[in-house]
């Protein structure tokens, strides 16, 4: 009989997931027997790390033919809930029509989502990058600020929170606004950051490159002020200051979709599923977690996986190979991935290249920016549709880091 691997999300945990148990399978001879359905609202890769740029027609390449090479099925829709005891999943298509999709073994590769907490005036007035369609709302947007008055608000921008995403952000912003509204206009960039530092958990090594990025760029910094309260004409702060704004931009942290609540057993503050070395959910059979879904050992030093496409990668790897390898009766792969490297777009300035956790700074400026260029234009892209050459390359031990 017909046995069913269904993922949930084509994203990068979950289309690598479906290349890698598309290989396992192929490698065993049993393309018959076993089928792989891979489940999200389209077959289309999100490229959500380059969400700050504005290339939106390059940022969702179509991997349908490359499905269809490696033998995977694609279903147009998004899994409404997962039954566990019975294993099935019910699904809802994109024509709103409901239906139950029995698995075997079901990988969770739903990915995050921005948390947007309960301050006044942020779910109605603010903008983000976290979503293609949240990112060309906040497009449209700016230039459509080129009909308004010139003012003040109009001509700022604050970006709340000073994480990565923040960082990048912001720095963008500048020449964003300039392009808009034109030299002439009297721009105002800034960034609010709860803590007393930027870039809290970047730690001190590229501190001061972005220190440096955010002065030349006219970027201004707030430290230790959090937003307070949010409306279409600006931003008040914890600290009590208010800064006119037509455009505020929430970037403060990701959570895993809800979806990852119905997984049962142990979740992280960040609602991931915690899962063994080889992604299977601890708290339940025949489930595997993976991407920003899964709350995972990344190495033997204490280091946890991170919410990143870096990790997402290999996570997908290992996910897809471990579900078909325990269909097929084949060794499981252990995830592990040492080597952690960052690469932060820091704008007109470049950008800044780190290795290990401790983040030391191996490349900046210029150098750094051709790397970052070549990881969100050609690395993280899905593969051409060849099969042999995506096989090459969905192996569960492979690895992606300079
Ligand atoms: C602005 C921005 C910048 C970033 N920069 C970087 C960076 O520089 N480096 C880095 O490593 N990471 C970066 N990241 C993080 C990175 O994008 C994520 O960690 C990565 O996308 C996670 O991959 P994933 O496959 O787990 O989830 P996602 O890429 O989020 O994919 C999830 C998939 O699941 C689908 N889905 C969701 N719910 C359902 C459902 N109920 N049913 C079916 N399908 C569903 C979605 O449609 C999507 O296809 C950035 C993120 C953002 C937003």
């Amino acid at each position: 009989m017909t046995k069913r691997i269904l993922i949930a999300g084509s994203g990068f945990a979950g289309m690598w997931s479906a290349l890698s148990a598309a290989r396992a399978v192929s490698l065993a001879g049993k393309e018959n027997e076993v089928n792989i359905t891979l489940v999200s609202p389209s077959p289309n890769l999100h490229i959500r790390p380059r969400l700050y740029e504005t290339a939106f027609d390059e940022m969702s390449p179509d991997i349908a033919p490359l499905l269809a090479a490696v033998g995977v099925n694609h279903l147009a829709g998004t899994i409404e809930s997962v039954n566990t005891a019975n294993k099935d999943v019910e699904v809802k298509n994109i024509g709103g029509a409901r239906s139950t999709m029995p698995y075997d073994r079901f990988i969770l590769a739903t990915g995050s989502a921005l948390f947007l907490p309960d301050i006044p005036g942020l779910k109605e007035h603010s903008f983000n990058v976290d979503q293609l369609s949240n990112a060309i709302a906040l497009d449209q947007h700016l230039k459509a600020l080129a009909k308004q008055p010139d003012t003040v608000a109009r001509n700022t921008v604050v970006v709340v929170g000073g994480g990565f995403t923040g960082i990048e952000t912001v720095l963008e912003m500048p020449q964003r606004l300039r392009d808009i509204l034109g030299n002439g206009a009297t721009i105002r960039v800034a960034l609010l950051e709860r803590a007393s530092e930027i870039g809290p958990d970047l730690g001190p090594g590229p501190r001061p490159l972005i220190e440096q990025a955010f002065a030349e760029c006219g970027v201004e910094v707030m430290t230790s002020a959090a937003a307070e309260s949010i409306s279409a004409e600006g931003v008040t702060t914890t600290t009590g200051a208010y800064i006119e704004s037509n455009t505020v931009i929430w970037t403060a942290g990701p959570r895993a979709q809800s979806l990852a609540e119905q997984i049962q057993g142990e979740h992280d503050r960040f609602g991931r599923v915690h899962a063994d070395q080889y992604l299977r959910a601890k708290g339940v059979k025949d489930v595997f977690v993976t991407g920003d879904v899964a709350m995972v050992a990344t190495d033997d030093e204490g280091n946890i996986a991170s919410m990143s496409c870096q990790h997402a990668l290999s996570l997908g790897r290992v996910s897809g190979h471990n579900a078909a390898a325990e269909l097929l009766g084949l060794p499981a792969h252990a995830y592990s991935q040492p080597k952690y490297v960052t690469c932060l777009d820091l704008g007109p300035w470049g950008a800044v290249y780190t290795e290990g956790w401790d983040r030391q700074v191996h490349l900046q400026r210029e150098e750094a920016k051709e790397l970052k260029r070549a990881i969100n234009t050609q690395w993280i892209y899905p593969p051409e549709p060849d099969r042999d050459a995506v096989f090459a390359i969905a192996n569960p031990d492979y690895v992606i880091v300079p």
